[in-house]
């Protein structure tokens, strides 16, 4: 089990290091800006949709290294997804990182379940989930800006 929390460790410190997708995305059909007050995380995700399909989604913004690593991975994660795939990804996700695993098929996370670890911080669930909440509303196409509050 300490052999897979060092991996773990080592997804998030990758990804907050080098996030992916990291850059605007100019002309994006959506863009929506997350905003978690309780730790300062700040991110805008560009979306480009092809039809029902995610083409493209990037970020940019700033935060705590739970908050960006979660959105590279989720960035990564998205794309070539359909609006419905992503929305139960984001489902599993969410329910990975407040501990309620019992409905989680960990092969269908792959890089997500390197934030399993949060479950035991619940502080840090606004932070692992600010990327999906904002891509979430972008996919709704509703509002350009939210906050975890
Ligand atoms: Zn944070």
């Amino acid at each position: 089990m300490s052999d897979l929390r060092e991996l773990y460790q080592q997804v998030i410190l990758d990804h907050n290091r080098n996030p992916r997708n990291f850059k605007e995305l100019p002309g994006a059909m959506r863009k929506v800006e997350g905003f978690n007050p309780l730790c300062g995380d700040h991110y805008t995700v560009f979306l480009n949709l092809d039809g029902d399909v995610i083409r493209e989604v990037t970020f940019t913004g700033s935060g705590c290294a739970i908050s960006k690593a979660s959105a590279s991975v989720m960035s990564s994660t998205v794309k070539g997804k359909s609006t419905e795939e992503a929305n139960q990804l984001f489902d599993t996700f969410h329910s990975l990182v407040t501990g309620d695993t019992s409905t989680v098929d960990a092969g269908e996370l792959g890089r997500l379940a390197a934030f399993s670890g949060v479950s035991e911080f619940p502080a840090r669930v606004k932070c692992a989930t600010l990327a999906w909440h904002t891509l979430r509303t972008a996919l709704e196409g509703e509002q350009e800006s939210i906050t975890t509050e």
